[in-house]
């Protein structure tokens, strides 16, 4: 196998400690920094909302339910809020829709940073994952990304919006790179297929296979999956929320989400029980923000990798950790009848690429999305939150690293078009938090808490969780509000609970 990449193999192990250590420095998350780096995504001028939509006029200073974050998270919990609250039965109590808000730091949507693939983690890590927590949750594991796949690739086809945001099923093509890495992947692979997950759709390749088909001399695995455009997506799912909340001609609106763009929640106070005390929503919060406070009764913590800032007691190794990914978007040198419309994966995860449809009347040969190259810097860009910066290391290996993988298929030395970077939110279990806010350590903190969720942590995989993630908080706002009791679905892991103490996070290191 080849030993001319530009990045180091075999470094999960290495990756895991170093998230494991705690930090000697303080590293509660700061808000976004106002100057990011320009991603591809944002390169479309048409994009729906506007970057920049309710960042001027006056600022709501009252709603419902307060949603932190419009990225993935947030605009899909908003989604799940107006199909839940759509019997109109909330709405007809309080003689008027239920009134969200989303509150964004920046221009809408940091998702809209990413490397565009939502593609199910299939059997990988399946060993791993029933070792620490039982073939219940390994299956759940499993389901909550294949429910997520579906049903987002359903919600685009059923409102003819695949075409929009670019969704190619091209599949994922998974590299091999070293022995050890397909042996781990063959012994998942036996494991999860004898628990009877459906593996159908998966082909395995010899380096010889994969050198004829994808010009890679590596062996290989091909599964299902799909490549889109991230800030597209989250879009469509904020639109469709509005839409689902203003009802039709022969029923009133049950629901609404307005935007509030550059603003960002600097703190949360708690307003003391008071007046309204009889009222459906009894205010509970205040949130502040440089353009004006907002009260509220509910908050969807969506903010993953800034959560802690938010969220102090998510600070360290034992929270989320701000992580920093890189992406290069470089031209290939042949078509997409050699390229293909697959992506792929290599070195553990760490790199990820696929290519762009070939749209525009001037384009011979496709844009290729390329993020990763964490692994050449000893910290791997944990604690690293300023996206306005590009890592020089980073950009040479991911420079590098196609020329190297596909010869004679990308121009070693071409710059890339366009380079950014962009913030994920790790934990030391790969799992994120959700649900109601606790804090295990200092419990006299919860009652300050009540009435807040959270989402986030994806550890750099929420295309094909976050959906999932966001529906279960809803869920759990809306039972509260109806004053039912929330059972979770059988698709959602247990283990990511934020008040599941089986947590790694809450284990003693
Ligand atoms: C470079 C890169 C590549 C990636 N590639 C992939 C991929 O290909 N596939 C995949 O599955 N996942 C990928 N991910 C991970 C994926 O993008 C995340 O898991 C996903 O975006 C999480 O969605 P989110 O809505 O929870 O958080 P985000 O998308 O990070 O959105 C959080 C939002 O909260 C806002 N915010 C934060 N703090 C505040 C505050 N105090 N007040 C107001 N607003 C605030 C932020 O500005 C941001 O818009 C990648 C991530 C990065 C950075």
């Amino acid at each position: 196998m080849s030993t001319t990449l530009p990045v180091p193999l075999l470094v999960y192990a290495q990756h895991q400690s170093v998230l494991d250590l705690e930090p000697a420095r303080d590293v509660r998350a700061t808000l976004p920094v106002a100057n990011s780096t320009k991603s591809f995504w944002f390169t479309d001028p048409d994009v729906t909302p506007l970057p920049t939509e309710g960042s001027e006029g006056p600022l709501t200073d009252d709603a419902d339910i307060c949603i932190i974050g419009s990225g993935i998270t947030g605009a899909s919990a908003a989604y799940h809020l107006a199909r839940s609250l759509s019997d109109g039965k909330i709405a007809n109590a309080l003689g008027r829709p239920v009134k969200a808000v989303i509150l964004e730091a920046r221009e809408f949507c940091a998702t809209g940073r990413n490397g565009g693939h939502l593609v199910s983690h299939t059997f990988f890590d399946f060993l791993k994952c029933q070792t620490e927590h039982g073939k219940e949750e390994a299956l759940r594991s499993y389901n909550i990304e294949e429910y997520v796949v579906k049903e987002v690739t359903k919600l685009l086809e059923e409102n003819s919006k695949g075409d929009d945001v670019d969704l190619v099923a091209g599949g994922r093509l998974i590299l091999f790179f070293s022995k050890e890495e397909l042996l781990e992947a063959k012994s998942d692979f036996l494991a999860a297929k004898e628990i009877g997950l459906d593996l159908s759709g998966i082909q395995w390749f010899t380096k010889e296979e994969t050198q004829a088909k994808y010009g890679a001399s590596y062996p290989s695995v091909l599964t299902p999956g799909f490549s889109l455009w991230p800030l597209k997506l989250v879009g469509v799912l904020f639109s469709l929320a509005n839409k689902i909340g203003s009802g039709s001609s022969s029923s009133s609106p049950t629901f609404s989400a307005t935007l509030h763009t550059r603003t960002p929640v600097t703190s949360i106070l708690p307003i003391p029980q008071s007046s309204d005390i009889n009222a459906v929503f009894p205010r509970r919060h205040n949130l502040n923000t440089p353009r004006g406070n907002i009260s509220c009764s509910y908050i969807v913590h969506a903010t993953n990798g800034y959560a802690s800032h938010l969220l102090p007691h998510l600070t360290g190794s034992n929270g989320i950790i701000p992580t920093r990914g890189q992406i290069i978007a470089t031209r290939a040198k042949v078509g997409l009848d050699i390229l293909t419309r697959t992506g792929g994966t290599g070195n553990e995860g760490l790199e990820y690429w696929f290519p762009r449809p070939v749209k525009q009347p001037d384009e011979k040969y496709p844009l290729v999305i390329l993020g990763g190259g964490r692994e050449v810097k000893p910290q791997f860009q944990f604690y690293e939150i300023d996206d306005s910066i590009i890592d020089k290391e980073v950009g040479k290996a991911l420079r590098a690293f196609l020329p190297a993988v596909f010869p004679g298929r990308f121009e070693p030395g071409n710059e890339p078009e366009i380079e950014w970077t962009g913030i994920m939110g790790f934990t030391r279990s790969g799992d994120p938090f959700v649900g109601p806010v606790v804090d295990h350590n200092n419990s006299s903190n919860n009652t300050a808490y009540e009435g807040q969720y959270v989402s986030a942590g994806y550890t750099g995989h929420g295309m094909p969780r976050a959906y999932a993630c966001a529906e279960v908080v809803s869920q759990m706002i809306v039972a509260d509000i109806k004053k039912e009791k929330w059972e979770p679905p059988e698709w959602f892991p247990r283990v990511y609970l934020m008040t599941n103490a089986n947590r790694k996070e809450y284990a003693k290191v």
